[in-house]
């Protein structure tokens, strides 16, 4: 079977699009076959791996939703390969108007899960790149998850964040999803040189520790992942010796 990884966290710039590249990139890497959803209105996982401008792409995630709920065969249509070797499904704003028409629709939730189950045991992996929102494409996400990543970023307090999200993840998994787990939480852009920085990854230890996984890689702060991103190409392409392509290099490690 698939695993199914949801990479969430209702705050935006913690590094959830990058993780999501990074990761799926570097499942590929190690000979897993990926399929990798944006499923935020931005577009940006869409972007930074080259694929185009979202917003003059005429078949992306939303077109397939909706397809989905008019039952119709969709197949592999939309979906494009990166030059790094992952498949993808693309998003761009047509996402931010599906909420509203998904209102009156019967199983809204579960929409996503639908569409991943048609690939059967075609990937090792899809993983899902969310909003900064706990709507219900997140909700989506999460319904159709075998677990949730929960990127975190170590420059400000996130508890309170985070606990909106453990709640809105326990909501999920009571209603729609039982068997879904925690993949684990994981700290990013991590300046090593300040003391607030290593407060932070204490203070998570101590709060979070005990009932969720803290991977034991931290990925640094690097102004190569910034230039990557920008750049259309992951981590290992663009700075494979950096500090921050081996940080998610171990990562993946962790997570296979
Ligand atoms: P999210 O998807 O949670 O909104 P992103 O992955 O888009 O977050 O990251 C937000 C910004 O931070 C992007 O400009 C990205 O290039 C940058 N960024 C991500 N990870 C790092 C890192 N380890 N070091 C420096 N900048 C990073
Ligand atoms: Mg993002």
């Amino acid at each position: 079977m698939s695993k199914i990884i949801a990479i969430a966290n209702q705050k935006g710039g913690v590094g959830k699009t990058t993780t999501a590249i990074n990761l799926s990139v570097g499942l590929a890497l190690n000979g897993k076959k990926v399929l990798v959803i944006d499923a935020d209105a931005q577009g940006s996982l869409t972007a930074s791996l080259g694929l185009g401008e979202p917003n003059e792409m005429k078949y992306t995630l939303a077109n397939i939703m909706v397809d989905v709920t008019e039952e119709k065969n969709i197949g592999k249509n939309g979906i494009l390969t990166s030059d790094e070797g992952v498949d993808v499904v693309p998003a761009n704003l047509n996402i931010s108007s599906l909420e509203v028409q998904l209102v009156n629709v019967i199983g809204r939730e579960s929409i996503l899960k639908q569409y991943v189950s048609s690939f059967g045991n075609e990937y090792d992996y899809i993983i899902i790149d969310c909003s900064p929102s706990l709507g219900i494409i997140t909700v989506n996400a999460l319904a159709c998850a075998d677990s949730v990543l929960i990127p975190v970023q170590a420059a400000y307090l996130p508890i309170k964040g985070l606990q909106d999200l453990i709640s809105t993840i326990g909501k999920v998994k009571r209603q729609l999803n039982p068997t879904l787990d925690f993949e684990g939480i994981l700290i990013t852009m991590v300046d090593n040189r300040t003391n607030y920085a290593k407060d932070i990854i204490k203070m998570l230890h101590d709060e979070y520790g005990q009932h969720i996984r803290i991977f034991d890689t931290v990925i640094p702060r690097s102004v190569r992942q910034e230039e990557s991103s920008a750049d259309g190409r992951s981590i290992y392409e663009y700075a494979k010796k950096s500090k921050v392509a081996q940080s998610y290099e171990a990562f993946v490690k962790e997570i296979i």
